[in-house]
């Protein structure tokens, strides 16, 4: 079964929904670059006062700032536990990044899901989230960020025979469902 994975797709695409119920069904840690940075906003701490206007903006945060988080925790993994890595990379300076880390680690991924939605089905479920940063004006900022800095990574791991893409639409569970169907 593979048990190191990382979810690609839009905003709005299911990627934490998803992410959090194949973690807890498998037993993997779930690092989400976006949760972890608003829990340091909640309490205030000096990189939670960095990152909060840039997140409020929909831009992205520094890649050295979440690539420290981000290393923070697998390295406190043992190989073998598996990750669920969600929202991270978001560009192709941290999918480097994060290979060489994983190079290091001796933990390479071995699945990329990749979670296929229409942008107006995104809009929808974006504004009906209601989060900090889910306003329209900043929501269609990010869908932007989002096709100019995070797509590429599309590519980046299809080439390297990584990546499977998944219909996002339907239930819960129907997308849980697909998503199981590819750990093998
Ligand atoms: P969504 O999937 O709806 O875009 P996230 O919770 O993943 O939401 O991220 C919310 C915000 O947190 C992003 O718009 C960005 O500002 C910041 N962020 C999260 N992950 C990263 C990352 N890997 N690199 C830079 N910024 C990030």
């Amino acid at each position: 079964m593979k048990n190191r994975l990382l979810f690609l797709g839009p905003p709005g695409a299911g990627k934490g929904t998803q992410a959090e119920r194949l973690a807890s069904t498998q037993g993997l840690l779930h690092l989400s670059t976006g949760d972890l940075l608003r829990a340091e906003v909640a309490v205030g701490s000096a990189l939670g006062q960095e990152a909060e206007a840039v997140m409020a903006r929909g831009e992205l945060v520094s890649d050295a700032l979440v690539l420290a988080i981000v290393r923070q925790r697998l390295e406190g993994q043992s190989a073998g536990d598996g990750w669920l890595l969600d929202g991270f990379p978001r560009n192709l300076a941290q999918a480097e990044a994060l290979a060489s880390l994983l190079a290091e680690l001796g933990q390479p991924i071995e699945l990329v899901v990749l979670l296929e939605l229409d942008d107006a089905v995104l809009i929808q479920r974006l504004l009906s989230r209601g989060r900090a940063d889910d306003n329209e004006a900043v929501i269609r900022h990010r869908l932007e960020v989002y096709r100019e800095q995070t797509a590429p990574l599309i590519r980046y791991y299809r080439e390297r025979d990584l990546l499977q893409p998944v219909e996002a639409e339907g239930s819960v569970e129907q997308i849980g469902e697909r998503i199981t169907a590819l750990l093998g």
